[in-house]
């Protein structure tokens, strides 16, 4: 009895653990409106992925936690229930749902979308993206580019001459300086004022605003966070510096954990893991900046989940085993999370297509 007992106090001050949440929000006086957007997808990140991070990084320690607001989308494309990366964030930079495989452009007719990139950036906000895939990979790419299809990645390379974007930091060097059509794009953005650089390392960027930049952190793909990759969550932080710098008007930063998706489709559960705890300090810098700046709303979303993940009996009963049920995505809705202010209109459940309309909103723009 007193063996039982003595088990049931174990287990009660333990689900008891006191999580330390929402303690910045409290502190900080936001502006009415955001005058900033930082979006950061990871990709093939869905509750499950978010669940298995919390529990790894350790409950009450993430960055998800800090969000005051958290809603869902349904991240189905317009003719499948399972949405791939292109329509997904096309669905995001759009506000429409498109096939799967399209670039910023709507199915059937295939008409290019105008994004709220490019729109921000019409409206002179600065823009930027920093990935840790290549820059013409699809979620990048559905902000900026318009193609039928992902896979054209030598054309999509050339949207990126399209809209004066402010800096890119991420992969895919060779799309710009090895191409089969012999085109240097590195000259042709050099021309346009462009800074271009090539490395991990921010020293050497025009990081006063006095210039845009592209920064190549890979030839090809940039390594993955397992194999030691470390620069998205301080470049993520430089680059919100730089953009305040860069225009009074506010800017938009799209910031991808892109290899979220890469390590569940390959069920691979360190590589995950990896992904997770980078992604959760990318997170905590753009908090951390919004704090610092009160002008600034924070959305954290998915674009779709992937692997099938679930969270089973493990080992002990405070670890989880990850089993993946597959090894493409699935049609689970993805968790939003919203920091800053408008934060709330992100509550509530919807079609990702309203991630599009509700930024908008919050900027109190249409
Ligand atoms: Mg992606
Ligand atoms: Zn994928």
């Amino acid at each position: 009895m007193r063996l039982i007992l003595l088990l049931l106090l174990i287990i009660f001050a333990g689900c008891a653990a006191p999580g330390k949440q929402n303690d910045l929000q409290q502190a900080v006086k936001f502006a009415e409106r955001p005058k900033n957007i930082i979006l950061l997808i990871g990709d093939g990140m869905a509750l499950s992925q978010v669940s298995a991070g919390i529990y790894w990084i350790g409950t009450g320690k993430t960055s998800f936690e800090k969000f005051p607001v958290v809603g869902f989308h349904k991240s189905h494309s317009c003719d499948d229930l399972v949405t791939d990366s292109a329509a997904g964030a096309t669905a995001f930079s759009c506000g429409q749902k498109t096939t799967n495989g399209m670039i910023g452009m709507i199915a059937p007719d295939n008409k290019p979308c105008r994004t709220i990139l490019e729109d921000l950036d019409a409206r002179g906000l600065a823009t930027g993206m920093v990935v840790t895939c290549s820059a013409p990979h699809a979620t990048p790419a559905s902000f900026i580019a318009h193609r039928e299809i992902r896979a054209f990645t030598e054309e999509i390379a050339l949207d990126y001459l399209k809209t004066p974007l402010d800096c890119f930091i991420g992969g895919g060097e060779h799309y710009f300086n090895d191409r089969p059509d012999k085109l240097d794009l590195e000259d042709s953005l050099r021309q346009r004022g462009y800074v271009i650089r090539r490395g991990t390392s921010l020293r050497g960027l025009p990081l006063d605003g006095s210039a845009p930049f592209m920064l190549f952190t890979a030839d090809r793909e940039p390594p993955t966070a397992s194999a030691d990759r470390k620069y998205l969550p301080a470049a993520t932080r430089n680059v919100c510096e730089y953009l305040k710098k860069r225009s009074d008007k506010g800017f938009f930063l799209m910031v991808e954990g892109s290899q979220i998706d890469w390590a569940c489709h390959a069920n691979d559960r360190n590589w995950l893991r990896a992904e997770l705890f980078d992604f959760d300090r990318t997170i905590k810098e753009a908090l951390e900046f919004a704090d610092m700046d009160g002008e600034t709303l924070v959305i954290v979303t998915g674009d779709h989940e992937c692997g099938g993940l679930a969270l089973t009996e493990g080992p002990s009963r405070r670890e989880f085993k990850p089993v993946f049920a597959t090894r493409l995505h699935t049609a689970a809705l993805v968790p939003v999370f919203a920091y800053g202010p408008m934060a709330e209109v992100f509550n509530g459940l919807y079609d990702n297509t309203e991630i599009y309309k509700k930024m908008w909103s919050a900027l109190g723009v249409r």
